[in-house]
């Protein structure tokens, strides 16, 4: 994970050189267009932020996706028991992301729901997630795979 100072830098030049818009996006950690997001236009809609008001939060954002303080979505008692969000973190949540609308897990295969939120948390798992949580089969980002059953 790049350190805030290294990111800050980066956005400055690429604002110098880039004519096209860039925000910093929040989930592959670096400015960019909206073409250039791997997560796609959409996400990259709710997570690109203005180079100008990056802050440190919004750099090391899977440390705050693993992180046990904060908003109720962020900490156990948001959290059932396999990992994933309970009713009152779910509300957490919604309430620190307009417009999102989060529902409960659905591992019927075939939900549309369900492939969106694997394909979100795969990518979620091989870029900001560390080796040690990817291989560890109890950490939050595992035991929601599992429990979407992806
Ligand atoms: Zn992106």
């Amino acid at each position: 994970m790049k350190n805030y100072k290294e990111i800050k830098h980066l956005a400055e030049e690429a604002k110098k050189k880039e004519k096209e818009e860039k925000k910093f996006c929040r989930l592959c950690q670096k400015p960019e267009t909206r073409d250039e997001c791997s997560y796609g236009p959409k996400a990259w809609d709710r997570f690109a932020v203005p180079i100008k008001s990056v802050k440190k939060e919004d750099v090391d954002l899977s440390d705050r996706f693993e992180l046990e303080e904060g908003a109720a979505w962020t900490r156990k008692a948001g959290q059932n028991k396999n990992g994933g969000l309970n009713e009152k973190g779910r509300k957490s949540y919604e309430k620190a992301n307009p417009g999102s609308d989060l529902k409960a897990p659905s591992k019927k295969v075939g939900n549309p729901r369900r492939a969106s939120f694997c394909a979100r948390m795969r990518g979620m798992k091989d870029k900001l997630t560390s080796k040690k949580t990817a291989r560890d089969p109890d950490s939050r980002i595992n035991k929601s795979l599992r429990a979407w059953n992806c």
